[in-house]
């Protein structure tokens, strides 16, 4: 992706969810975040899924040039997040990696295709869901992030969800489910349940590279998984993620 990526990818996810709405022409004039001009031709639920990609492609446009904190220095781009702006469910990573930083986006690795069969269990698809990380720039080494990094890219991702207004948060992993829930409680005792955070369930649970190396915990994963499902009435489908 270059550097224009996130606000394009931002715009490319609001089409991509147009076209599944049916709609095959585009408006001339996108909405603006502030309730400018609206097609009449685009459905009546369309304003605020609009308003919603435009506040994203708005936000990831602000942030692409983001030096709020240390990371900026080796990172080659802003990994802002991808998805439906109109999504009932969010899923939040810790921090881009390798692959990440290179193409732009979340969760494109060998834990990405295992997120994508995790969400795909559910009967969902990655264009159903949005993606996104704690912290937009990777780690050198991918190490851990810092406090003050958190601190720095948290008013990013509050803006995120205060334009998404997800039912639901899948967290993945203790980095991403303590940093939103601001805890220090272990993944372990966090998962299982969900937890209030203002309008938004949070539900924790293991990390996809986590269970890369841990595949007895699939089923962990899988009734955290199942338990999403019931609480945003997706159909089941009996199977298990693999
Ligand atoms: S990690 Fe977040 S706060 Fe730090 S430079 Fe990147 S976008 Fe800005």
């Amino acid at each position: 992706m270059n550097p224009t990526g996130a606000a394009a990818a931002a715009a490319r996810d609001y089409v991509r969810y147009l076209q599944r709405l049916g709609v095959t022409e585009l408006p001339l004039v996108l909405p603006s975040p502030r309730g400018g001009a609206v097609d009449p031709n685009v459905s009546s639920a369309a304003p605020s899924v609009a308003d919603a990609a435009a506040q994203l492609a708005q936000l990831a446009a602000s942030v692409r040039d983001c030096q709020a904190c240390r990371l900026h220095e080796g990172r080659r781009q802003v990994v802002f997040g991808t998805g439906n702006p109109a999504a009932d469910l969010v899923f939040v990573g810790e921090a881009p990696g390798r692959d990440e930083d290179l193409q732009g986006e979340p969760f494109v690795g060998a834990a990405g295709q295992l997120l994508s069969r995790i969400i795909q269990a559910i009967g969902l698809t990655r264009q159903d869901v949005y993606i996104l990380n704690v912290i937009k720039c990777r780690p050198p080494q991918n190490r851990n992030p810092q406090p003050d990094e958190v601190a720095a890219c948290r008013p990013i991702i509050d803006e995120q969800l205060a334009c998404l207004k997800p039912r639901v948060i899948c967290a993945l992993g203790a980095f991403a489910a303590q940093a939103l829930l601001r805890t220090d409680e272990r993944i372990s005792r966090l998962r299982g349940r969900f937890h209030p955070m203002g309008d938004i369930l949070v539900r924790p649970t293991f990390h996809p590279a986590y269970l890369l190396r841990n595949p007895q915990d699939k089923r962990k994963v899988w009734e955290d998984m199942q338990d999403i499902q019931r609480e945003l009435g997706l159909p089941g489908r009996g199977g298990q993620g693999r």
